[in-house]
C-alpha cells in the first residue's frame, strides 16, 4: 500500500490504473489538465469501486497542467500537509497524437519533455524518487528482427516517438546522477486496447480517432460508415498491417507490478521494459475477432498504404515476465467483447 501520484489520471491508461491501483489497497492523487479526458470518469471509477465495495475515498484529484510548476509543488506540498506523503508517482500525462506531433512539434516537445522536466524538479525537491514512465514502442527504429526486444536500435522517426527517447534519455541521466535515490521504470507500450470489463470505463478520444480499434467501434455503431483498411499488400500474412494489441487492464497490471517491484527492493533501479502480448495481429484478423466476439459485421474497404506506416511491429515481452512476474492474461477476443461493451453504452464518451 502505498501514496502515489497519477499524472494524466483521467485519460484512457491512466483511469484504468487508477482504479487497479484502489483496488489494490493503494491511495491515489490524480493530476490532469483534462485537455484530452473529462473529470466525469472519476465518478464511473466511483461507481465501480461502489460496485466492488472500495473505498473511493482514497482518489483525490486535481486539475492541473503539469506544466504550471508551481501548481504541481502545491500538489506535492498539500499531501504532507495532509499527511499523505507523496511516495511514488506514474507520469502519463502528455500529448500522444503522431499526426499532431508532425504539425505542432513545439507543444510536443513542451508538454512530452517540459512537463516531464518540471515533474521532476518537484519530485526531487520533495524527496520522491520512485517514478513509472509511460513510454512507447514509437522510440523503436525500423527493423526486420522480432519480436523487438528492449535492446533494440532506439530511432524513433516521428515527433511524439522522439520526446519519449528525449524522456528516457533524461531519466538515465538523472538516475545515474544520484544512483542511490531514484527508482525508474520506463514501460514502453505497444497498442493498448480494449476497456475496463465492466464497461464502464474506456478510451475516449477527443474529435477524430486514427487508431484501429476505435475506428472499428465507430463503424460498429454506425457512427462511421466503414473501415478504411491501410493496405491490402504488405508482407504479412493475409497483406495488412500486423501490431501488437495489449487489453488495457493487463497493461495496468503492469504498471501495479512495476510499482510493487520498486517498493519491495532495497536496491534502486533503472529499467525500460516493453509491455504488449507479445505476438502479432493483422488487421483483418482484429475485424474477425470484433465481428466474432460482437456478432456483427464491420463494413471495411481496402484503401492505400497510411503515410509512416511499418509492415508489422510486436514485442518481445520475456523481460516483463522475468522481471515483474508479470505476463497478459486477456485475449483479443476479451479486448474486442470488453472494448465494445464500453463503446456501445457510451458511444459520446463520458
Ligand atoms: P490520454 O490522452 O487518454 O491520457 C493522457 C492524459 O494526460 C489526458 O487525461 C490528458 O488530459 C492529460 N494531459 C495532457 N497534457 C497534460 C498537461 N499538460 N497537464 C496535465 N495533464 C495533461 O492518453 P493515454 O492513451 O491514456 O496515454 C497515456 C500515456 O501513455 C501518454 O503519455 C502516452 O503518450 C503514452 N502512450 C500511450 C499509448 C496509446 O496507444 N494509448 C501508447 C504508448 C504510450
Ligand atoms: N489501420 C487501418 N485503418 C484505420 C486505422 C488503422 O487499416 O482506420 C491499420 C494501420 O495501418 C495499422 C493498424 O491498423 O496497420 C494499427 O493502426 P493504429 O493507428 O491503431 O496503431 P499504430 O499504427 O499507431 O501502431
Amino acid at each position: 500500500m502505498a501514496i502515489i501520484l497519477v499524472t494524466g489520471g483521467a485519460g484512457f491508461i491512466g483511469s484504468h490504473a487508477c482504479l487497479r491501483l484502489l483496488e489494490t489497497g493503494n491511495e491515489i492523487i490524480s493530476l490532469d489538465s483534462y485537455v484530452n479526458s473529462s473529470k466525469n470518469v472519476f465518478k464511473a471509477i466511483n461507481k465501480i469501486c461502489e460496485l466492488k465495495g472500495i473505498n473511493h475515498e482514497l482518489i483525490k484529484i486535481y486539475e492541473c497542467d503539469i506544466l504550471d510548476k508551481k501548481s504541481v509543488e502545491d500538489i506535492f506540498q498539500n499531501s504532507i500537509n495532509n499527511n499523505k506523503e507523496i511516495q511514488g508517482v506514474i507520469h502519463f500525462a502528455g500529448l500522444k497524437s503522431v499526426k499532431e506531433s508532425e504539425a505542432n512539434p513545439h507543444k510536443y516537445w513542451e508538454v512530452n519533455f517540459g512537463g516531464t522536466l518540471n515533474l521532476l524538479k518537484v519530485m526531487k525537491n520533495f524527496n520522491c524518487r520512485k517514478l513509472v514512465f509511460s513510454s512507447s514502442a514509437t522510440i523503436y527504429g525500423e527493423t526486420n528482427k522480432f519480436p523487438i526486444a528492449e535492446d533494440s536500435q532506439i530511432k524513433p522517426i516521428n515527433p511524439y516517438g522522439k520526446t519519449k527517447a528525449a524522456v528516457e534519455q533524461l531519466l538515465l541521466d538523472i538516475y545515474n546522477s544520484e544512483p542511490n535515490k531514484w527508482s525508474i521504470t520506463n514501460l514502453r507500450y505497444f497498442n493498448p486496447v480494449g476497456s475496463h470489463h465492466s464497461g464502464l470505463i474506456g478510451e475516449d478520444p477527443k474529435g477524430v480517432p486514427n487508431n484501429l480499434f476505435p475506428i472499428i467501434c465507430k463503424v460498429a455503431n454506425g457512427e462511421i460508415e466503414k473501415l478504411e483498411i491501410y493496405g491490402c499488400d504488405w508482407p504479412t500474412i493475409d497483406g495488412t498491417g500486423i501490431r501488437d494489441y495489449i487489453h488495457i487492464e493487463d497493461l495496468v497490471e503492469g504498471h501495479k507490478k512495476a510499482l510493487e517491484l520498486m517498493f519491495s527492493e532495497k536496491k534502486t533501479s533503472y529499467r525500460c521494459i516493453n509491455l504488449g502480448c507479445g505476438h502479432g495481429v493483422s488487421v483483418l484478423e482484429m475485424v474477425k475477432t470484433f465481428e466474432k466476439a460482437n456478432n456483427c459485421r464491420i463494413k471495411k474497404v481496402f484503401e492505400p498504404r497510411r503515410e509512416g506506416d511499418v509492415a508489422k511491429t510486436y514485442a518481445d515481452i520475456s523481460l516483463a515476465k522475468k522481471i515483474l512476474g508479470w505476463k497478459p492474461k486477456r485475449s483479443l477476443y476479451d479486448v474486442c467483447k470488453d472494448g465494445w461493451k464500453w463503446a456501445k453504452t457510451n458511444p459520446n464518451g463520458y
